[in-house]
């Protein structure tokens, strides 16, 4: 680790998949669990450091999940892809935009802020900047940038008929983090560019294959592959409760839930 090395806190908002859980009208034993971990919302994550305070995804939950968490600060948000379980609390925006009285830096693929921009116009017209509105500055990104102190590279990852984009968070060279929801696979580059980060967290939908996510034993390869120090599983479904996945998990591997918060 670096000599002039920092802290960052990670906080889980949301750890869901996109019906969360428990689902509406489903009974099954984990829905009906009393264990908070198997409350899931949809996913999101909260990031800090000593300079800012970054938000990955705007899920349906996002003012709930805020509130819950005591947050009053955003600083930018980077936006993974525009499938409605990451995007759907993009408005709530607008009370961050009116903390910080500014407009709000907004990373993503431009294919992934330009859908948003066509479901959220108003937020992306300069002309309709309304103070008490969400209003965005548009940040494209398709390689390394720097943000609140990281160096943070996007990554394109197979997702279905989508790309989403998964990031890796660097401290002064250090690959601290890295966040890869909603994916099918993680390319050989990709593999390559994050080899032996300290924390992986990665789409780990359920046991059994899915056309454009992640299962749970595909999730684990790649956390060996890529020699990952610690590993989470996130956007799970109620198909197990969170004591039952865990305790299937080999060591360094964790579920995700939602308020799990820890230091890098
Ligand atoms: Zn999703
Ligand atoms: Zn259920
Ligand atoms: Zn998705």
């Amino acid at each position: 680790m670096s000599s002039s090395s920092f802290p960052i806190s990670i906080t889980v908002l949301g750890s869901g998949t996109s019906q969360g859980v428990p689902m509406i009208g489903c009974d099954c034993p984990v829905c009906r669990s009393t264990d908070p971990r198997d409350k899931r919302t949809r996913c999101s994550v909260y990031i800090t450091t000593p300079e800012a305070a970054l938000l990955i995804d705007t899920p349906p939950e996002l003012r709930l999940q805020s509130l819950r968490a005591g947050l009053n600060r955003v600083d930018a948000v980077l936006i993974t892809h525009a499938h409605a379980d990451h995007i759907m609390g993009f408005d709530d925006l607008r009370r961050y935009c009116d903390l910080k009285n500014g407009a709000m830096p907004v990373y993503g693929s431009k294919e992934t802020l330009d859908r948003i921009a066509g479901i959220f116009p108003y937020a992306f017209d300069p002309t309709k900047r309304v103070p008490g509105y969400v209003f965005v500055d548009v940040h494209a990104v398709d390689s390394t940038f720097p943000l609140g102190g990281l160096q943070i590279t996007p990554f394109s990852l197979p997702h279905g008929r989508f790309l989403s984009t998964g990031y890796l968070l660097q401290r002064d060279g250090e690959k601290v983090f890295a966040y890869m929801n909603d994916c099918k696979d993680v390319p050989t580059p990709v593999r390559d560019a994050i080899r032996d980060v300290n924390c992986l967290m990665i789409d780990g939908l359920r046991d059994e294959p899915h056309p454009t996510h992640l299962n749970v034993s595909e999730a684990i390869a790649i956390s060996r592959d890529v020699r990952a120090k610690h590993t989470y599983l996130t956007h799970l479904t109620h198909h197990k409760s969170h004591v039952q996945r865990e305790s299937e998990l080999p060591n360094g591997i964790q579920v995700a839930y939602d308020s799990l918060s820890f230091k890098l």
